[in-house]
């Protein structure tokens, strides 16, 4: 692997260096051979010979620098002061295949200064929920941390219950969170200069082009951020936890706790349960995306040149840039031109869903039924299951728009057409029954349905022979919501 280790040549209050506290008993839950190739591990033979042994804590190999980061957060809308990472070290930072920098970061990795009442450990549980979601939003092509891979050890971990511990080695293109700059404000104000060139110099090279860096840094950050949202709300993806402590600053999906994609459409759907007001809800994400950056915007105004006039025109293009992504996508989910036509359909079909509860990743899937039925038979036994649960007001409102739908869709030719919608519409997500079969077998010591999954959510937009029935089934239309527990 070809090492970059940066973090630990800048101030040192920003970090504490420690190793790893071992697990007991590390054994391997999964590992990511792809992730694996695009970091350059599988060329290391001590790496690939020890896996196991790294992920438990072990074994640190001589390159790594492990270490765990400072930050702070606004939680839930409040000033939440030091946080920083609790249960993870920062292991190694490298270059990948591509020359892009990773983060080489262990979750469940012990105590540190940062721990506060915590016991600096993860139980299987989330871990494999954190292992198949990053895998499944890179493979839906969204922007996201990932994994190498997992351990499951015989550390006791008590939550709820007494449980097995685990650890996730998380690949992220960074591990800097919106929360660093407000730690850095307020416990350590001199050092925001030299970060910000860090953040500039490591994660966002091409803004040294401009006149005023700092400001070209800052208007990326928010428009990667507009464009990340955009892609989650498309793909029905609730974060459930968008605190600023849980948000990079290369608008790449970080931290997965008690997330969820949507089943039964329901815009206004709380995927976290702790969440009483709803403030992380589905369709509440785009508006806190803006809520966080407006939050973090103003340290920068310590930087010479920085004024809140200036910062405002770096946060103004979030919701144009949001909207522009967002109704391209939702035109290229139809299949449809980039029209003001195709959004209207757009958004009526939306209300169909909504007012009858339909499957969101279904129901989109479906309309291939509808537009080429004869080379997508999957699809079209997904149309007949939709209509199946029409009543008569319905069926009016579904046969008009898909008249209507039908004559717009010839404005692509249809080969573009198809392929918008095959490329834009998973057949697999990872619904939270999916996670929870794979975890109740793996508390079991049974990994072979971790593993299915894994490949399921490998290719999530092409339907597979290895799927069983329940990989598409929704819940019930008022079913209560399957229990997420936020403790992890
Ligand atoms: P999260 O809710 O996972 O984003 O975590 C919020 C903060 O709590 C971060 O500073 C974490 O490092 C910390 N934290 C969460 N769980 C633990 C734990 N079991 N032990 C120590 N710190 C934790
Ligand atoms: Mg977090």
């Amino acid at each position: 692997m070809r090492y970059q280790n940066t973090y630990v040549n800048l101030d040192t209050r920003l970090y504490h260096e420690q190793p790893p506290t071992p697990l007991d008993n590390p054994r391997t839950g999964h590992f990511n051979t792809q992730v694996a190739q695009q970091l350059g591990w599988t060329n290391d033979e001590d790496l690939m010979t020890n896996w196991v042994e790294i992920l438990g804590g072990q074994y640190v190999p001589a390159d790594f620098k492990p270490l765990s980061m400072a930050y702070a957060g606004h939680q839930f809308g409040q000033w939440a002061g030091q946080l920083g990472d609790g249960r993870g070290l920062l292991m190694a930072q490298v270059l990948d295949n591509g020359g892009h920098p990773q983060d080489l970061h262990l979750k469940g990795a012990g105590l540190t200064p940062y721990s506060r009442m915590g016991d600096g450990r993860a139980v299987l549980r989330s871990t494999i929920r954190e292992y198949l979601c990053g895998h499944a939003l890179t493979q839906l092509g969204i922007p996201s941390s990932n994994a190498l891979g997992f351990v499951v050890s015989d550390t006791r971990v008590r939550r709820e219950r007494i449980e097995a511990g685990a650890a996730l080695m998380r690949v992220a293109d960074s591990h800097i969170r919106l929360g660093h700059v407000e730690w850095i404000a307020s416990f350590a104000p001199d050092v925001l200069g030299e970060f910000t060139d860090y953040m500039i110099d490591t994660y966002y090279p091409e803004c040294r082009d401009s006149e005023t860096p700092v400001l070209a840094f800052l208007t990326a950050v928010v428009e990667r951020t507009a464009r990340m949202i955009a892609d989650w709300q498309l793909i029905g993806f609730a974060h459930g936890v968008m605190n600023t402590d849980n948000l990079s600053i290369t608008g790449s999906t970080l931290d997965f706790g008690p997330f969820g994609f949507m089943e039964r459409f329901n815009p206004a759907w709380i995927n976290n349960h702790s969440d009483h007001t709803g403030r992380y809800s589905y369709q509440n994400q785009p508006a806190i995306g803006h809520w966080n950056l407006n939050v973090w915007l103003p340290h920068f105004m310590r930087l010479e040149g920085v004024t809140r006039e200036t910062l405002a025109d770096c946060l103004a293009p979030y919701e144009a840039t949001f909207m522009q992504h967002y109704q391209q996508g939702l035109c290229r989910k139809l299949g449809l031109p980039h029209q003001r036509e195709s959004l209207t359909l757009a958004f009526e079909w939306l209300t169909l869903l909504e007012d009858n509860l339909l499957d969101y990743s279904n129901s989109f899937r479906a309309l291939l039924g509808l537009v080429a039925p004869n080379e997508h038979p999957h699809e079209q036994q997904l149309l007949s299951t939709m209509t199946a649960e029409f009543n008569n007001e319905a069926l009016e409102v579904w046969q008009n728009w898909s008249t209507r739908y039908l004559t717009q869709i010839k404005q692509l030719p249809t080969e573009q057409a198809i392929h918008d919608m095959q490329a834009n519409n998973p057949v697999y997500v990872l619904r939270n029954s999916m996670a929870q079969r794979a975890i109740d077998a793996a508390e079991k010591g049974q990994f072979e349905e971790v593993n299915r999954v894994f490949e399921l959510l490998a290719n999530p937009y092409s339907v597979q022979d290895i799927a069983i029935d329940l990989d598409t089934m929704p819940p019930a239309p008022h079913a209560p919501q399957m229990p997420i527990s936020c403790s992890s």
